[in-house]
């Protein structure tokens, strides 16, 4: 059994992550006092960059960063439900 408190992104993509490496869906319960679209999450703008962490050396922040996007475009074809495209932004 898994237990996920929070039902925003965290939460939601901790219960992917989860049935995709094997966990049966019946085993997953997630716990929040509020859910979408409630949470802070419905309300990001879903802009990814790499950030600037105060002590944390850039060389740590920039492999995070680039995880995050190596992840994100490898999800497979957004549904067309889902009033979702990836676009590119230049500072
Ligand atoms: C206007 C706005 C725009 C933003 N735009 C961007 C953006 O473009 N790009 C970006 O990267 N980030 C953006 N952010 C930040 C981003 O929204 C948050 O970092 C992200 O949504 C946090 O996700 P989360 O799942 O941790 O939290 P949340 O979405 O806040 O979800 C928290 C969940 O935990 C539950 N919970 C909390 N405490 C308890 C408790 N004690 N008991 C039970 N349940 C609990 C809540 O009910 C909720 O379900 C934006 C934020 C705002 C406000």
């Amino acid at each position: 059994m898994l237990l996920i408190i929070g039902a925003g992104v965290i939460g939601l993509s901790t219960a992917m992550e989860a049935l995709n490496a094997g966990h049966r869906g019946d085993h997953i319960t997630i716990v929040a006092d509020e859910y979408s679209p409630e949470t802070t999450s419905d309300g990001a703008g879903a802009i990814w960059r790499p950030v600037f962490l105060q002590d944390t050396p850039v060389e740590l922040s920039d492999g995070w960063a680039q995880k995050t996007v190596d992840r994100c475009t490898t999800l497979g074809p957004i549904p067309p439900a889902v009033a979702m495209c990836f676009v590119t932004l230049l500072d």
